[in-house]
């Protein structure tokens, strides 16, 4: 019989945390090089190069990969010769326990990000708790922990449908890969759970995704079985779409596609696919009773020699001198380094914005969007000296349906955020003669160091979600919507499917 203390499981919890919110795990790492070095795609390739070079920055000033720092997921099994040690906690309550430490660790703060009341109030929990925790009695005198740290970006992209026993589940997968757009910050994975019932498919899907990528591996030795074929299929035809890093067009839309399946009643055909980011956050460990789980570090060498750098055609732009008239001459897929003060704001501030304007109210002061660039962000806390921790972009599709008031009652000038625009926001951009910009998903502590100083304007008590105002210097981004209502996430791709359409073989 296996002893276990309770808080050596919570101490484990907390350490896997923090471990995974700055370093990616070695599999991903090495994919995401390969894509490097394979991709064609100039815009692509910047962006996967951004995404190393945080990924290298974030190891060495153990700081979170991205702003996003996830809602926790475990998956938890128990051996039945297992014994707890003076529990006073369920098993939920051991890994709640580990969140709350491991998110409020002084030396590298998370983001809190978990709202409770999420169909009222939506009031932010403070420590990021609770976690998703799934536990399983099984065999044996161990505790088997596999956790992982989920954006949110990734996750809301997930789907799930009963599907007719002779449907064509590689169809489907296609049909939703298009339709998830770059608010999941390619490249990185997909998880697919097949059978069983509506939940267990999406159950399967999410468990898929806590494997290591092996995908070069398979592809080499070729399939053995029908649905590592079926893997195969998937990630040939997925990267033929084009979509590419940040959905910018290229080569490599997905590193791997897990499959996971579970025999299901004769009328169904239930499948679920998941998504994994940029940000890919997850790690296993074992307790036998001998203490804290460790984790060792990677080492340095086993990141690539990738250096991300603005590139020589890279226009400087002034944001506190910058007009109307210069930002109509910006092209989709034009590189530009912001200099200047921007506001920040997401989906609650835009809510809260565009409530007082429906109420005839004035803004509070130092909310003023007349000539300026607003930037989707819900930064990291900073820690010692920093100006704020990690604050990359968040999806900008959820700030659509208040883009038109925001160009037409504030004066806004143009946007930053990550992802595609739908046809109502490109619609207002272009009626305003207005400007969508895209920063990197996942490269969240890059752009950090590109800002300068960072103050809370309005909105305090919305926490990560208030209004600051940012000085940025050199700030990297590419123009996505330019004021002519074009779309790099439109012509990028359709132009890189139809390049991968005629090349020999990739
Ligand atoms: S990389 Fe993108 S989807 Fe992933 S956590 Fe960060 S912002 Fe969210």
């Amino acid at each position: 019989m296996t002893v276990i203390r309770q808080q050596d499981f919570i101490d484990s919890i907390a350490d896997a945390l923090q471990f995974i919110s700055y370093y990616h795990p070695q599999d991903f790492i090495q994919a995401m090089a390969q894509a490097y070095e394979k991709e064609q795609s100039p815009a692509a390739k910047d962006a996967i190069a951004q995404i190393l070079t945080n990924s290298r920055l974030c190891a060495e000033g153990k700081r979170p990969i991205c702003q996003d720092t996830g809602i926790v997921v475990a998956f938890v099994r128990v051996g039945m010769n297992v014994r707890w040690d003076d529990a006073t906690m369920d098993i939920v309550e051991m890994v709640n326990a580990g969140v709350r430490k491991g998110y409020l660790n002084p030396d590298n703060v998370l983001r809190a990000s978990i709202v409770s009341d999420p169909a009222g109030k939506r009031k932010n929990t403070g420590d990021n708790t609770p976690a998703v925790v799934h536990v399983e009695l099984v065999q044996g005198d161990q505790v088997d922990v596999r956790i992982a740290a989920k954006g949110g970006g990734s996750e809301n992209k997930a789907a799930m449908e009963m599907l007719n026993p002779n449907d064509d589940i590689v169809e489907w997968v296609l049909q939703r890969v298009q339709k998830m757009g770059a608010g999941w910050c390619p490249p990185g994975m997909l998880g697919i759970g097949i059978g069983g019932t509506a939940e267990k498919a999406v159950l399967l899907a999410k468990e898929a995704l806590m494997e290591d990528i092996d995908m070069p591996t398979l592809k080499m030795r070729g399939a053995q079985n029908p649905l590592e074929a079926l893997r195969i299929e998937l990630y040939d035809k997925i990267n033929a779409l084009g979509i590419g890093a940040q959905g910018l067009g290229g080569l490599t839309t997905v590193m791997d596609v897990k499959i996971l399946d579970y025999p299901t009643h004769a009328a169904s055909k239930p499948v679920a696919i998941i998504p994994n980011c940029a940000a890919t956050r997850h790690i296993h460990f074992e307790l036998n009773g001998s203490g804290v789980a460790s984790f060792p570090p990677p080492n340095p060498e086993d990141y690539p020699d990738v250096t991300w750098h603005a590139s020589a055609e890279a226009r400087k732009v002034n944001l506190d001198t910058i007009t109307r008239a210069e930002i109509a001459t910006w092209q989709p897929g034009d590189t530009i380094l912001l200099s200047g003060k921007l506001l920040t704001g997401r989906d609650a501030a835009h809510k809260r914005i565009c409530d007082m304007l429906a109420r005839g109210e004035k803004l509070p002061e130092g909310v003023d969007f007349n000539g300026r660039f607003i930037y989707y962000v819900g930064p990291v806390d900073p820690v010692r000296d920093e100006v704020t921790g990690p604050a990359g972009p968040t999806t900008a599709t959820r700030m659509d349906s208040f883009t038109e008031t925001m160009l037409a009652e504030t004066g806004l000038m143009g946007m930053v955020g990550k992802a595609e625009r739908g046809d109502t926001a490109i619609a207002a951009i272009q009626k305003h003669q207005s400007v969508y910009l895209i920063a990197v998903g996942g490269a969240a502590y890059l752009v950090a160091k590109a800002i300068r100083s960072a103050k809370v304007v309005a909105f305090a008590d919305l926490g990560m979600e208030a209004i600051y105002e940012f000085e940025v210097e050199n700030m990297p981004v590419t123009v996505a919507v330019n004021a002519e209502g074009k779309s790099i996430h439109r012509i990028g791709p359709a132009a890189w499917r139809e390049r991968i359409r005629i090349m020999p073989r990739i």
